[in-house]
Protein backbone atom coordinates (compact mmCIF):
# COMPACT_ATOMS: atom_id res chain seq x y z
CA UNK A 1 0.00 0.00 0.00
CA UNK A 2 1.37 3.51 -0.63
CA UNK A 3 1.56 5.62 2.51
CA UNK A 4 1.59 9.41 2.76
CA UNK A 5 4.76 10.66 4.53
CA UNK A 6 5.09 14.05 5.19
CA UNK A 7 8.44 14.34 4.83
CA UNK A 8 8.27 12.20 0.94
CA UNK A 9 5.67 14.86 0.11
CA UNK A 10 8.43 17.73 1.21
CA UNK A 11 11.09 16.29 -0.66
CA UNK A 12 9.14 16.42 -4.29
CA UNK A 13 8.26 20.10 -3.27
CA UNK A 14 9.41 22.39 -5.41
CA UNK A 15 11.20 25.87 -3.10
CA UNK A 16 8.62 28.13 -3.24
CA UNK A 17 5.59 25.22 -2.76
CA UNK A 18 8.12 24.04 0.13
CA UNK A 19 7.88 27.15 1.87
CA UNK A 20 4.27 28.04 1.48
CA UNK A 21 2.80 24.82 2.87
CA UNK A 22 2.70 23.14 5.66
CA UNK A 23 1.64 19.88 5.38
CA UNK A 24 0.39 17.44 8.22
CA UNK A 25 -0.20 13.69 7.69
CA UNK A 26 -2.86 11.51 9.28
CA UNK A 27 -4.07 8.43 9.21
CA UNK A 28 -7.38 8.42 9.54
CA UNK A 29 -10.25 10.60 9.99
CA UNK A 30 -13.78 11.32 8.48
CA UNK A 31 -12.91 14.29 6.36
CA UNK A 32 -9.73 16.71 6.01
CA UNK A 33 -12.55 19.05 4.91
CA UNK A 34 -14.11 19.32 7.83
CA UNK A 35 -11.04 19.07 10.01
CA UNK A 36 -9.41 22.34 8.11
CA UNK A 37 -12.64 24.23 9.04
CA UNK A 38 -12.87 23.54 12.57
CA UNK A 39 -9.39 24.35 13.46
CA UNK A 40 -8.73 27.43 10.69
CA UNK A 41 -9.23 30.13 13.35
CA UNK A 42 -5.76 28.71 14.62
CA UNK A 43 -3.67 27.36 11.96
CA UNK A 44 -1.61 29.29 9.30
CA UNK A 45 -2.78 30.04 5.49
CA UNK A 46 -1.03 27.24 3.62
CA UNK A 47 -1.95 24.25 6.16
CA UNK A 48 -2.75 21.17 4.14
CA UNK A 49 -4.22 18.10 6.08
CA UNK A 50 -3.67 14.73 3.87
CA UNK A 51 -5.42 11.05 5.04
CA UNK A 52 -4.16 8.13 4.42
CA UNK A 53 -7.66 6.96 4.78
CA UNK A 54 -10.86 9.13 4.79
CA UNK A 55 -13.70 7.25 5.85
CA UNK A 56 -16.62 10.10 5.29
CA UNK A 57 -15.63 12.44 2.58
CA UNK A 58 -17.76 14.92 1.72
CA UNK A 59 -18.81 16.09 -2.28
CA UNK A 60 -21.02 19.30 -2.84
CA UNK A 61 -24.01 19.32 -0.22
CA UNK A 62 -22.91 16.79 2.11
CA UNK A 63 -23.08 14.07 -0.88
CA UNK A 64 -20.52 10.94 -0.02
CA UNK A 65 -17.38 10.81 -1.58
CA UNK A 66 -16.22 6.99 -1.35
CA UNK A 67 -12.06 6.45 -0.88
CA UNK A 68 -10.83 3.25 -0.26
CA UNK A 69 -8.15 3.40 2.15
CA UNK A 70 -4.90 3.23 0.23
CA UNK A 71 -6.95 3.91 -3.09
CA UNK A 72 -7.28 7.43 -3.08
CA UNK A 73 -5.58 10.56 -2.46
CA UNK A 74 -7.32 12.75 -0.17
CA UNK A 75 -6.20 16.22 1.58
CA UNK A 76 -7.31 19.91 2.11
CA UNK A 77 -5.94 22.94 1.76
CA UNK A 78 -6.30 25.81 3.87
CA UNK A 79 -5.86 29.96 2.04
CA UNK A 80 -6.19 32.97 3.32
CA UNK A 81 -6.89 35.26 0.64
CA UNK A 82 -6.35 39.12 2.25
CA UNK A 83 -9.17 40.43 0.26
CA UNK A 84 -12.16 38.44 -1.33
CA UNK A 85 -11.45 38.07 -5.14
CA UNK A 86 -14.07 38.48 -7.02
CA UNK A 87 -16.20 35.19 -8.14
CA UNK A 88 -14.72 32.88 -5.78
CA UNK A 89 -17.09 30.41 -7.63
CA UNK A 90 -14.58 30.16 -10.15
CA UNK A 91 -11.70 28.86 -7.38
CA UNK A 92 -12.70 25.37 -7.51
CA UNK A 93 -12.80 25.72 -11.44
CA UNK A 94 -9.14 26.85 -10.71
CA UNK A 95 -7.73 24.75 -8.40
CA UNK A 96 -9.15 21.83 -10.52
CA UNK A 97 -6.77 23.20 -13.66
CA UNK A 98 -4.15 22.65 -11.38
CA UNK A 99 -4.74 19.15 -10.50
CA UNK A 100 -5.09 18.57 -14.57
CA UNK A 101 -1.53 20.00 -15.13
CA UNK A 102 -0.41 17.74 -12.02
CA UNK A 103 -1.64 14.54 -13.39
CA UNK A 104 0.07 15.43 -16.79
CA UNK A 105 3.12 15.95 -15.28
CA UNK A 106 2.39 12.24 -13.32
CA UNK A 107 2.08 10.43 -16.81
CA UNK A 108 -1.92 10.77 -17.43
CA UNK A 109 -2.61 12.91 -20.30
CA UNK A 110 -6.62 11.82 -20.50
CA UNK A 111 -7.75 13.56 -17.68
CA UNK A 112 -10.71 16.71 -18.88
CA UNK A 113 -12.24 19.34 -16.33
CA UNK A 114 -16.05 18.96 -15.80
CA UNK A 115 -18.21 22.04 -15.15
CA UNK A 116 -17.55 23.37 -11.65
CA UNK A 117 -15.57 20.95 -9.87
CA UNK A 118 -15.37 17.45 -11.48
CA UNK A 119 -12.04 15.66 -12.99
CA UNK A 120 -13.50 13.35 -15.66
CA UNK A 121 -11.28 10.68 -18.21
CA UNK A 122 -13.13 8.75 -20.89
CA UNK A 123 -14.50 4.95 -20.62
CA UNK A 124 -15.82 3.51 -23.85
CA UNK A 125 -19.51 5.07 -22.58
CA UNK A 126 -18.93 8.77 -21.77
CA UNK A 127 -17.10 10.40 -19.05
CA UNK A 128 -16.13 8.87 -15.75
CA UNK A 129 -15.27 10.58 -12.82
CA UNK A 130 -11.68 10.59 -11.36
CA UNK A 131 -11.70 13.37 -8.65
CA UNK A 132 -13.36 15.95 -7.34
CA UNK A 133 -12.48 19.62 -5.34
CA UNK A 134 -14.77 20.71 -2.84
CA UNK A 135 -14.41 24.55 -1.99
CA UNK A 136 -15.64 26.01 1.25
CA UNK A 137 -15.69 29.20 2.99
CA UNK A 138 -14.94 29.64 6.63
CA UNK A 139 -14.27 32.40 8.90
CA UNK A 140 -15.22 35.70 9.41
CA UNK A 141 -17.72 37.23 6.47
CA UNK A 142 -16.07 40.47 6.54
CA UNK A 143 -12.09 40.87 5.84
CA UNK A 144 -9.88 38.57 4.82
CA UNK A 145 -11.62 35.22 3.12
CA UNK A 146 -10.53 31.97 4.52
CA UNK A 147 -11.14 29.13 1.76
CA UNK A 148 -10.38 25.10 2.58
CA UNK A 149 -10.14 23.29 -0.81
CA UNK A 150 -11.04 19.53 -0.64
CA UNK A 151 -9.03 17.52 -3.56
CA UNK A 152 -10.00 13.53 -3.52
CA UNK A 153 -8.42 11.67 -6.33
CA UNK A 154 -9.32 8.27 -7.33
CA UNK A 155 -5.99 6.00 -7.17
CA UNK A 156 -6.74 2.93 -7.47
CA UNK A 157 -10.10 2.13 -6.31
CA UNK A 158 -10.62 -2.08 -6.56
CA UNK A 159 -13.86 -3.00 -5.34
CA UNK A 160 -14.83 0.32 -3.99
CA UNK A 161 -15.98 1.57 -7.62
CA UNK A 162 -18.85 -0.75 -6.69
CA UNK A 163 -19.96 1.55 -4.45
CA UNK A 164 -20.39 4.26 -6.71
CA UNK A 165 -23.46 5.68 -7.85
CA UNK A 166 -21.91 7.10 -10.89
CA UNK A 167 -19.46 6.41 -13.67
CA UNK A 168 -16.18 6.29 -11.46
CA UNK A 169 -12.40 5.61 -12.73
CA UNK A 170 -9.05 6.29 -11.63
CA UNK A 171 -5.85 6.95 -12.36
CA UNK A 172 -4.15 3.68 -12.25
CA UNK A 173 -6.30 2.78 -14.92
CA UNK A 174 -4.66 5.63 -17.04
CA UNK A 175 -1.51 5.52 -16.26
CA UNK A 176 -0.13 6.96 -13.62
CA UNK A 177 3.29 6.48 -12.74
CA UNK A 178 4.39 7.98 -9.29
CA UNK A 179 3.56 7.34 -5.87
CA UNK A 180 1.14 9.55 -3.35
CA UNK A 181 3.67 11.23 -2.18
CA UNK A 182 4.60 12.41 -5.52
CA UNK A 183 0.81 13.18 -6.57
CA UNK A 184 0.71 15.32 -3.72
CA UNK A 185 3.53 17.07 -4.07
CA UNK A 186 3.32 17.97 -7.81
CA UNK A 187 -0.45 19.14 -7.20
CA UNK A 188 0.61 21.60 -4.67
CA UNK A 189 3.81 22.84 -6.79
CA UNK A 190 0.71 23.50 -8.86
CA UNK A 191 -1.62 24.73 -7.20
CA UNK A 192 0.45 27.26 -5.24
CA UNK A 193 0.79 29.64 -8.28
CA UNK A 194 -2.51 29.31 -9.13
CA UNK A 195 -3.69 30.54 -5.73
CA UNK A 196 -1.26 33.48 -5.80
CA UNK A 197 -2.35 34.35 -9.78
CA UNK A 198 -6.16 33.52 -8.78
CA UNK A 199 -5.73 36.16 -5.72
CA UNK A 200 -4.89 38.90 -7.86
CA UNK A 201 -7.16 38.71 -10.92
CA UNK A 202 -9.61 35.85 -10.17
CA UNK A 203 -10.66 33.38 -12.58
CA UNK A 204 -10.58 35.28 -16.29
CA UNK A 205 -6.65 34.45 -16.19
CA UNK A 206 -7.03 30.64 -16.39
CA UNK A 207 -10.57 30.87 -18.35
CA UNK A 208 -8.71 29.63 -22.27
CA UNK A 209 -6.84 27.01 -20.10
CA UNK A 210 -9.89 25.48 -18.33
CA UNK A 211 -11.57 25.73 -22.31
CA UNK A 212 -9.06 23.90 -23.40
CA UNK A 213 -9.51 21.00 -20.73
CA UNK A 214 -12.98 21.07 -20.43
CA UNK A 215 -14.60 17.81 -20.88
CA UNK A 216 -18.08 18.82 -22.16
CA UNK A 217 -17.06 21.58 -24.85
CA UNK A 218 -19.71 21.72 -27.92
CA UNK A 219 -21.52 19.00 -26.77
CA UNK A 220 -25.56 18.81 -25.86
CA UNK A 221 -25.77 18.57 -21.62
CA UNK A 222 -28.62 19.03 -19.10
CA UNK A 223 -28.30 20.99 -16.06
CA UNK A 224 -29.99 19.49 -13.21
CA UNK A 225 -30.99 21.19 -9.82
CA UNK A 226 -32.98 20.33 -6.91
CA UNK A 227 -36.71 21.64 -6.96
CA UNK A 228 -35.70 22.98 -10.77
CA UNK A 229 -36.90 22.10 -13.74
CA UNK A 230 -33.64 20.40 -16.05
CA UNK A 231 -31.74 23.09 -18.59
CA UNK A 232 -31.00 21.63 -22.05
CA UNK A 233 -28.25 22.95 -24.73
CA UNK A 234 -24.91 22.67 -25.71
CA UNK A 235 -22.15 23.98 -22.95
CA UNK A 236 -19.76 26.52 -24.43
CA UNK A 237 -17.40 26.79 -22.01
CA UNK A 238 -16.24 28.65 -18.35
CA UNK A 239 -16.76 32.68 -18.64
CA UNK A 240 -14.49 34.65 -16.81
CA UNK A 241 -16.29 34.65 -13.51
CA UNK A 242 -16.12 30.31 -13.81
CA UNK A 243 -20.03 30.34 -14.69
CA UNK A 244 -20.67 27.72 -17.63
CA UNK A 245 -22.16 29.28 -20.62
CA UNK A 246 -25.35 27.29 -22.00
CA UNK A 247 -26.37 27.93 -25.53
CA UNK A 248 -30.24 27.19 -25.89
CA UNK A 249 -32.99 27.82 -28.08
CA UNK A 250 -33.59 31.38 -25.95
CA UNK A 251 -30.03 32.55 -26.54
CA UNK A 252 -26.99 31.86 -23.92
CA UNK A 253 -28.02 31.11 -20.52
CA UNK A 254 -25.27 31.37 -18.04
CA UNK A 255 -25.39 29.04 -15.12
CA UNK A 256 -23.79 29.78 -11.74
CA UNK A 257 -22.46 27.18 -9.60
CA UNK A 258 -25.06 27.22 -7.05
CA UNK A 259 -25.75 23.25 -7.09
CA UNK A 260 -26.47 22.56 -10.34
CA UNK A 261 -24.98 18.72 -11.99
CA UNK A 262 -24.00 18.87 -15.18
CA UNK A 263 -24.97 15.74 -17.27
CA UNK A 264 -24.77 14.62 -20.91
CA UNK A 265 -28.04 15.48 -22.56
CA UNK A 266 -30.91 12.69 -22.86
CA UNK A 267 -28.97 10.25 -19.84
CA UNK A 268 -29.59 10.71 -16.35
CA UNK A 269 -25.92 9.85 -15.42
CA UNK A 270 -22.74 10.24 -17.16
P1 LIG B 1 -21.53 17.13 -10.17
O1 LIG B 1 -21.49 16.07 -11.22
O2 LIG B 1 -22.22 18.31 -10.65
O3 LIG B 1 -20.21 17.40 -9.54
P2 LIG B 1 -22.26 15.25 -8.34
O4 LIG B 1 -23.62 14.63 -8.23
O5 LIG B 1 -21.23 14.48 -9.06
O6 LIG B 1 -22.44 16.60 -9.01
P3 LIG B 1 -20.42 15.87 -6.11
O7 LIG B 1 -20.87 16.49 -4.88
O8 LIG B 1 -19.46 16.61 -6.95
O9 LIG B 1 -21.77 15.54 -6.87
O10 LIG B 1 -19.76 14.45 -5.78
C1 LIG B 1 -20.41 13.48 -5.01
C2 LIG B 1 -20.94 12.38 -5.92
O11 LIG B 1 -19.86 11.79 -6.65
C3 LIG B 1 -21.54 11.22 -5.15
O12 LIG B 1 -22.91 11.44 -4.94
C4 LIG B 1 -21.30 10.01 -6.08
O13 LIG B 1 -22.29 9.95 -7.09
C5 LIG B 1 -20.01 10.37 -6.77
N1 LIG B 1 -18.81 9.78 -6.11
C6 LIG B 1 -18.59 9.52 -4.80
N2 LIG B 1 -17.36 9.04 -4.60
C7 LIG B 1 -16.76 9.01 -5.82
C8 LIG B 1 -15.48 8.62 -6.27
N3 LIG B 1 -14.53 8.18 -5.45
N4 LIG B 1 -15.23 8.72 -7.61
C9 LIG B 1 -16.15 9.16 -8.46
N5 LIG B 1 -17.38 9.56 -8.10
C10 LIG B 1 -17.70 9.49 -6.79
Amino acid sequence: MDILETKRIRQALDRDAGNAFNIAVIDATGSTNSDLIAASSTLPSGTVLAANHQTAGRGRRGRNWVAPPGGSLAFSVLWNFETMPGGLSGLSLAAGMAVARAVEQCGVSSVRLKWPNDLVAPRADGWAKAGGILVEVTGPAAGPCYVVIGIGLNVALGAAIAEIDQAAIDLSMLGLRVSHNQLLATILNELLPILRQFAMGGFLPFRDEWNRRHAYASQAVTLLGEGRLPIQGTATGADGDGALLLETPDGIVRIISGDVSLRRASLSQS
